[in-house]
């Protein structure tokens, strides 16, 4: 009999999503499989709300930012009853393997379920925030990173004209993934992450450091995870003699069309992700390791820290001397 490969994206948005969806979907197809796309996150296997995928409904969709099956954060699956219902919801359908594309939150969720369900688990990490274990990148952070690193450049024209410090609140409400790549990449004087803390104290003695250098003008990336960036707006102002401005990027880095490279993770992840339901395997997640698309142990990927290169902060020192 054919098998049936359930499908859902779930947790934050990220771009390259629909490129995973319609991977997942073609290479299953290939191999003579089905697929069913729940909607709306794990909500889809709490409402049986699915639809099913075929090479021509996945058409068109490469280029797209967000998930044509929707996502949700879904408290309702991790209340009692619900995982038996979402397993319920998969033999119903005959699925005898899920691909959950979302980020560890999601993965959680995959791995509640396959206590309940027969079915195999196959996390695909996609997440701007690239903060799952076990993989180098995640599908979206690469679109986030383009995205953001756009938008500051543009602020950096008026904090040039103007000689002013913008102080640029970047997306990572527990991780500095985000702000530490863009950080760099716009030549940020300074890059405010959660794992590093500094005080108001230090930063005023870094931007005074950078006026005795002869910059008028600066931006300072943080992340949302290092806490009120309106109070710190105003307390470098009057800590110091600049113009202080703040500008929050927000959701405009979770959107927008995926580029080549978070089309390309998507489309490979997809790929191993399939090939790894071929082998027969459950229970794990598909990750970007030193170059090389691999497999690994889904718990991993849902449970563990992944760690943050803090040398980069060094590095970014360096840079805006
Ligand atoms: P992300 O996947 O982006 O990390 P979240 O952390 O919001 O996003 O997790 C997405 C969803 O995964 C949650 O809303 C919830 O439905 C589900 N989930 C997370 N942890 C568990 C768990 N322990 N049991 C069941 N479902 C879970």
């Amino acid at each position: 009999m054919a098998k049936t490969i359930g499908i859902v994206t779930s947790g934050g948005d990220a771009p390259g999503m629909n490129a995973a969806i319609r991977a997942v979907t073609r290479v299953s197809h290939a191999k003579g499989f089905q697929v069913i796309g729940f909607e709306r996150g794990w909500d889809g296997l709490l409402t049986n709300s699915f639809r099913r995928l075929t090479p021509r409904s996945v058409g068109g969709i490469i280029q797209l930012g967000g998930t044509i099956l929707h996502t949700l954060r879904c408290p309702g699956f991790e209340e009692k009853g619900a995982i038996e219902k979402g397993a319920e919801t998969l033999s119903t359908h005959g699925v005898d393997s899920l691909v959950v594309i979302g980020g560890d939150g999601s993965f959680r969720g995959a791995l509640e379920l396959s206590r309940k369900s027969s079915a195999l688990m196959i996390g695909i990490p996609a997440t701007i925030d690239n903060d799952v274990y076990g993989t180098d990148e995640t599908i979206g952070f690469d679109t986030a990173v383009n995205t953001a690193v756009g938008t500051i450049d543009k602020i950096r024209d008026t904090a040039i004209s103007h000689e002013r410090i913008f102080l640029v609140e970047v997306m990572g409400r527990k991780r500095g993934f985000l702000a530490l790549e863009v950080g760099i990449c716009v030549g940020a004087e300074v890059i405010l992450i959660p794992e590093k803390p500094m005080s108001l104290a230090d930063i005023v003695r870094l931007m005074e450091e950078s006026a005795k250098k002869g910059k008028r003008a600066g931006i300072i990336v943080a992340a949302e995870g290092c806490g009120n960036t309106s109070k710190l707006a105003l307390e470098m102002q009057q800590q110091t003699e600049s113009e202080v401005r703040l500008s929050i990027l927000g959701y405009a880095q979770r959107g927008g069309g995926p580029t080549a490279r978070s089309r390309l993770l998507a489309s490979l992840f997809a790929e191993k992700a399939v090939d790894l339901i071929c082998q027969g395997k459950g229970s794990m997640a598909v990750g970007l390791q030193k170059g090389e698309i691999t497999g690994y142990d889904l718990d991993k990927a849902a449970k563990d820290k992944k760690p943050i290169d803090l040398r980069l902060l060094q590095v970014a020192d360096m840079l805006a001397t």
